[in-house]
């Protein structure tokens, strides 16, 4: 037995407890899922075959599964990865706008249920906001902060990772920590909240992981 562990997993437990009422409260459905493969489970159940499915670009959905899922054949599936373009991308990332379900992670997620998200495009954070029918967020306990202002703190301290593993050039890259830089490859101009899905109840489907993903 492993006391550090099982302290964990009882403290993310808790959070997502926690969690699951105030984003329920605020009209979004809720999963939570011990791990990986459960929360692919529940993605299976909610995703009607032949549906049409995009996504957001994240290492979550790359990590848990939820793309080779995508690629299986039994959806409609607008694959952003599969453009040979920067043109044919741009292209596949408008028809995203016309999905029956969208796909992503959140970049945080505040203790009284708002979603994070901080994008450089903003092809991600414009089909969150209006477009797809539904939109599915798995988003694991490990991205929990208390509010927006610390999220803002939290992203700024991880991007560069995010700056890394795109391989931008970009000053983040160099030292390891924001610039708030002017760089035309900047992964940071789009810093959106989703306060409340009372508006369009169940639109959000989002699945909580006790297990961590992304970053
Ligand atoms: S604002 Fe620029 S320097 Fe800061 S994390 Fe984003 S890309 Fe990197």
């Amino acid at each position: 037995m492993n006391l550090r562990n099982d302290l964990w997993i009882w403290k993310k437990g808790k959070v997502a407890e926690h969690l699951e009422k105030r984003l329920k409260a605020k009209k979004h459905e809720v999963w939570i899922a011990r791990s990986g493969e459960e929360a692919l489970e529940i993605l299976e159940e909610i995703l009607p075959e032949d549906s049409v499915v995009a996504v957001g670009g994240s290492l979550t959905l790359a990590d848990t599964g939820a793309l080779d899922l995508l690629k299986s054949g039994r959806y409609n599936f607008i694959d952003r990865y599969s453009a040979r373009t920067a043109e044919e991308q741009e292209e596949l990332q408008r028809k995203a706008f016309w999905a029956d379900y969208f796909l992503t992670s959140a970049n945080a997620i505040t203790e009284d249920g708002k979603l994070v998200f901080l994008d450089g495009n903003g092809n991600r954070v414009a089909a969150v906001v209006y477009g797809p029918k539904y939109v599915i967020v798995i988003v694991s306990v490990n991205k929990v902060v208390r509010d927006v202002q610390e999220a803002r703190e939290r992203l700024r301290y991880i991007s560069p990772m995010n700056s890394k593993r795109l391989n931008l050039s970009t000053p983040c890259v160099e030292t390891g920590f924001c610039a708030d830089c002017s760089s035309p490859q900047r992964i940071c101009d789009y810093f959106m909240v989703v306060e409340s899905g009372a508006r369009h109840p169940g639109r959000f489907k989002i699945i909580l992981t006790l297990e961590d993903f992304g970053l």
